[in-house]
């Protein structure tokens, strides 16, 4: 449980708000104490509507927006990077692999952070191929001969946390953290209705209630995590050191 506080933590998502329903608390102690936070997120974010009419490319300008945002919002000091593969197409490729190795030897992270590849039963495609990416993007970052074109010194980080994780074996304590995560996730305003059942256009006492709902969903899992540690509130990973 708890590992030392990383000089600088590397968090790679799928999509735009991946990266605060799977990390965020743990990403806003590390801020308080100093990590400097980067985001890596792998698509571009434009199928993350409900409105058939939205227009795809004002989405991912408006993503990116949210993405920045949230990233304030955990007080992250970071990059927020962004690979741009359309949503809904990503692959775990070598050219994406490539893009992933890349990025991880220049910000030098302690710590990445990911989606688990290798959770059961997991429907959508670019979480599996994101969570593949930030393993094989740290196998091929942390040794010379990959991608020597790169002409960047190759870089191992000290371990890999997994969230959403098929079986948990860590846990990171999260107390005093859990409205900034919340904070985030209410940044992502684009995705309120379709991820957070939040729907703008009911009455305000509605918006209120499903607010509030929303809130206690994520406090419960948070208090689901942190139990397995026998603490109020955790964020759970598999831990792999590198
Ligand atoms: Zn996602």
């Amino acid at each position: 449980m708890s590992l030392p506080v990383p000089a600088v933590a590397l968090a790679i998502g799928a999509h735009p708000d991946d990266v605060e329903f799977g990390c965020g608390a743990t990403l806003a102690k590390w801020s308080a104490a100093g990590t400097v936070v980067h985001h890596l997120v792998c698509t571009d974010g434009s199928k993350g509507s409900w409105d058939a009419s939205a227009d795809p490319a004002t989405l991912v300008v408006t993503r990116q927006a949210e993405q920045r945002a949230a990233a304030r919002a955990l007080g992250a000091t970071g990059e927020c990077v962004f690979l741009g593969w359309p949503d809904g197409e990503l692959e775990s490729g070598l050219r994406q692999r490539w893009e992933v190795a890349y990025w991880i030897r220049r910000l030098q992270p302690t710590v990445v952070l990911g989606h688990d590849p290798w959770k059961r039963y997991r429907l959508h495609p670019d979480h599996r191929h994101a969570g593949l990416l930030a393993v094989e993007g740290v196998v091929a970052a942390r040794d010379p001969h990959f991608f020597p074109e790169q002409d960047l010194p190759h870089h191992r980080p000290e371990a890999l946390l997994l969230f959403e994780a098929d079986e948990p074996d860590h846990v990171e304590p999260v107390d005093g953290f859990a409205d900034a995560k919340l904070a985030a996730l209410q940044a992502h305003t684009s995705q309120l209705l379709s991820t957070m059942g939040i729907d703008e256009a009911a009455s305000a006492a509605d918006v209120e209630r499903q607010r509030a709902a929303f809130d206690e969903r994520i406090r419960t899992r948070l208090a689901e995590h942190g139990a397995r540690a026998g603490h109020p509130v955790g964020e759970a990973f598999k831990r792999m050191e590198t």
